[in-house]
């Protein structure tokens, strides 16, 4: 396979698009995806036998590390480095959006998943992005402004998590972030570039704008020192009140009377949607490969379950034997994924709102049955969901839409071997473009199916629902090794096409235990059921993938992986090259 060097690619990759016929820009199909590429780094791999903590931002890494080093536990430094997250990384994450959080207590060898996602206000309705003329509506017509604001569900899922495995004081956790946010911190080139790239959509809330923009035509400048003393004073708030003061009381008012007010766009979010915001514990969904456990979220989001539904298609092929480099193998991950994200596509959802076959995805004989349908020399000419050894009380039409993303992930193990694998999101990049208080709020409602039903009227389990969780594609993911020792710690933004990125680092490190850092440097090949994707620098497996009957798309895919792996009492934390973040370990 050809390796270009990442700045080769940025500099050669339109010249490919043009001059390869097969191959078609990414999205030219799709949506744009608005969490845009904005260049890569080499690899730097931090090795530590104590502590490790991987974000998707230097300052939040060091905060975690600090806290760790302090003796804080993964939960405490996965909160605070939250918490700078949300104003370093506004483009991604933070106390307006909601996340999912798997951790791991190494004493009683036990996981835990907390969800946090975010709700819809209890009034909207099914038809909430369905236009006059009974269509779809545009995504960002939807997307930017108050319509699709959901229930911010994070700041309720940390206080869980801390209640339960925090040791430091919650309002400790708050000063770094305060620090930074009224000292200010220096905008990196990428938020400098989202900025820009998002000018035309900050319009819809002259304030936001002018806060990111402030002389309202050019975006906060790379280098530029930015701080945001709202956001501090938000914090301090909620540091010294709780979790409470954000859902009820002053600041609620602020949000619903934000979302409610958006000229143009306007949401429905009320002060009980706010008050009655719930996080919850859930069983994490886990399943075998090869010896390994591989834990991941459960619904409402449906990475975990795709993703092993996935895993569970490639037991049935040797990839060890056909090797990375083999079209073969990509052949053969990507006809996995057809027929894993067909089932996603018509099966998951909020199982609170929704009759979900869940855990019966995974049954072994079904994934048999399913992996039996793949050629590993054709593709399926066509692909559709299966029969799940399940009883359904309802019958399910199936959503294939594929949204762009804004989100960040960061995987943490404190001295103790406790574990954190957490991924958070606002959804788009900068969520709504709307900003109460120093906080983005999210957009999370156009995750759900913007049609109710399909053609023939039968109901999507997707649909949008007053109180329901979108479904997500989020894969907060702890793999574990044939003895039960934490083997992988994974996680990433971006979209549905999140699941490929944390099965691409699964497959490279227990098929072709390829290190960390060359396995965040290869390029993604991956399928979300419409078209099978490669990365610039994979361009070389395009036309042998055509071969075996693929549509292939290539350009830029903006992964976000924060990763950790464990060999003998070592451990190696990396960052994903095509963002900024940084490993911290000891
Ligand atoms: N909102 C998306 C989800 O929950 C994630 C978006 C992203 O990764 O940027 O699946």
């Amino acid at each position: 396979m050809i390796f270009l060097r990442f700045s080769q690619i940025l500099g050669l990759s339109a010249l490919f698009l043009l001059s390869f016929s097969p191959v078609m820009a990414l999205e030219e199909k799709l949506r744009p995806a608005p969490e845009i590429a904005t260049g890569t780094s080499s690899v730097k791999v931090a090795q530590g036998s104590q502590i490790m903590a991987v974000t998707a931002h230097p300052e939040a890494t060091r905060v975690a590390y600090d806290i760790l080093k302090r003796g804080g536990t993964a939960v405490d430094a996965a909160i605070a480095a939250q918490l700078v997250l949300g104003l370093v990384e506004p483009q991604s994450s933070g106390i307006g959006g909601g996340a999912f959080a798997l951790y791991y207590d190494a004493e009683h060898r036990q996981l835990f998943t907390f969800d946090g996602r975010e709700t819809a206000p209890q009034t909207v309705g099914s038809h909430l992005f369905v236009d006059e003329d009974g269509k779809p509506m545009n995504f960002f017509d939807a997307a930017v402004g108050g319509r699709a604001v959901c229930v911010p569900g994070l700041v309720r899922m940390m206080e869980m998590m801390h209640r339960m495995y925090g040791d430091l004081s919650w309002r400790e956790l708050f000063y770094p972030a305060i620090q930074i946010a009224e000292r200010g911190f220096n905008v990196t080139p990428r938020l400098s570039k989202m900025l820009q790239a998002s000018n035309r959509r900050f319009e819809v809330d002259i304030k936001t704008k002018l806060h990111f923009f402030p002389d309202s035509k050019n975006a906060l400048k790379e280098g530029a020192l930015y701080n945001n003393n709202k956001y501090a004073s938000t914090l301090r708030q909620i540091a010294t009140n709780g979790a409470d003061s954000f859902y009820t009381g002053k600041m609620a008012n602020d949000i619903v009377a934000k979302v409610r007010s958006v000229p143009g766009n306007p949401g429905q979010m009320t002060l009980e949607d706010m008050a009655g915001y719930r996080a919850k514990m859930r069983d994490a969904v886990c399943g075998d490969y090869r010896g390994y456990k591989v834990c991941s979220m459960g619904e409402p989001s449906s990475g975990g379950l795709t993703l092993l539904q996935i895993l569970g298609m490639l037991e049935q092929f040797n990839l060890k034997a056909y090797g990375a480099e083999n079209p073969k193998s990509w052949h053969i991950i990507s006809e996995a994924s057809r027929l894993a994200f067909a089932d996603r596509n018509k099966y998951m959802a909020d199982p609170d709102f929704v009759d979900t076959p869940g855990q019966a995805l995974l049954d072994k004989n079904y994934l048999k049955t399913r992996a039996a349908l793949i050629n590993a020399d054709k593709a399926m000419l066509e692909v559709s969901a299966g029969t799940p050894p399940y009883e359904f009380k309802t019958s399910m039409a199936s959503d294939s839409s594929i949204k762009p993303p804004g989100t960040t992930h960061m995987s943490i193990v404190d001295m103790s071997g406790n574990i954190v694998s957490m991924t958070s999101s606002i959804e788009s990049a900068f969520g709504s473009h709307v900003m109460v208080n120093g906080f983005l709020l999210n957009n999370q409602l156009t995750d759900f199916a913007f049609m109710p039903a399909d053609e023939s009227g039968v109901q999507k389990a997707n649909r949008v629902q007053g109180g329901k969780r979108p479904r997500s594609s989020m894969a907060p993911t702890i793999v574990f090794d044939p003895k039960g020792q934490p083997f992988m710690v994974v996680g990433s933004a971006g979209g549905s096409r999140i699941i490929g990125f944390v099965l691409e680092q699964i497959i490279h490190a227990i098929d072709w235990v390829i290190p960390v850092g060359e396995s965040l440097s290869r390029p993604h090949i991956l399928h979300r059921g419409k078209k099978l994707e490669v990365e610039v620098n994979g361009l070389d497996m395009a036309e042998p993938l055509k071969n075996h009957g693929h549509a292939v798309l290539v350009g830029e895919m903006n992964s976000g992986l924060s990763v950790i792996r464990f060999y003998g009492d070592q451990m190696y934390g990396a960052a994903d090259p095509r963002r900024e973040g940084i490993a911290l370990g000891e």
